[in-house]
């Protein structure tokens, strides 16, 4: 079974033409020419050498004109370590609005035996029937949700520019991170490396 899910927004992916412009804002700091006129000459294969360097000389901030959108799916575990990460927007799915709870509103590891597994659901049966017993006796929402563990799944949308998702990176995509956000952002990864922009984060030890 996935534990998080991770996809792109349809206006996720950052285009050609954004990786282009920000490798056009990198030179408009020693460009004689206006920007017209030699943003057409740009490639993408030079910008992607363009941006290679910047990243090598430390120059991060034209990074900043690249945007990425994602859709994720974790726990609140998760998602309480992702916001931490303020230089991205999140907007999230809120547990405010009353729920029928079903297992799958539930990340489960994917690491426990078979056995305890079982037991595991168990587990959550029980917290779905303590949150269920507040909303019968009429309490809203907003107390109920009180009685909710912390693997609760919850849904988010994350935008964020290439120089932050790659601090991003650096800290959540290695092995000292909580596994489950590792998780996701090793998918996020993924995604960005079919699309072939992973050169953006070419000098970071991202796991698998
Ligand atoms: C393995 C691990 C364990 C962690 N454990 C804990 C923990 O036990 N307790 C806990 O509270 N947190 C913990 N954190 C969270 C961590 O302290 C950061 O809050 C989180 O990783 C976000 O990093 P960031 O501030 O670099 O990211 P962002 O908030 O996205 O900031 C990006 C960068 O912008 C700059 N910046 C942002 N805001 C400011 C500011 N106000 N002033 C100056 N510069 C700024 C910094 O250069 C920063 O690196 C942990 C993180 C990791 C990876």
């Amino acid at each position: 079974m996935l534990m998080t899910k991770v996809e792109w927004t349809r206006s996720g992916v950052p285009s050609k033409e954004s990786i282009i412009d920000a490798t056009a804002a990198g030179m408009v700091s020693r460009h004689d020419d206006e920007y017209h006129e030699f943003v057409t000459e740009i490639t993408f294969e030079r910008a992607r050498e363009f941006l290679e360097k910047m990243i090598r000389l430390g120059h991060d901030s034209v990074l900043e004109h690249i945007v990425f959108q994602f859709w994720v799916s974790i726990s609140r575990v998760a998602s309480h370590q992702l916001v931490r990460h303020r230089m991205a927007s999140y907007t999230q799915k809120s547990h405010r609005k009353e729920r029928i709870l079903t297992e799958e509103d539930f990340v489960i590891p994917d690491n426990l035996s078979e056995e305890d597994r079982e037991e595991w659901i168990k587990d959550i049966r029980q917290q779905i029937a303590i949150y269920e017993k507040w909303l019968e006796k009429g309490y809203d929402a907003d107390i109920a949700r009180r009685k909710l563990p912390q693997e609760t799944r919850t849904d988010l949308v994350m935008t964020i520019n290439a120089r932050s998702l790659r601090n991003f990176f650096k800290l959540r995509a290695e092995h000292v991170a909580d596994f489950e956000i590792r998780e996701m952002a090793q998918k996020m990864y993924h995604l960005i490396k079919k699309e072939q922009l992973d050169f953006l984060f070419y000098d970071i030890g991202i796991e698998n």
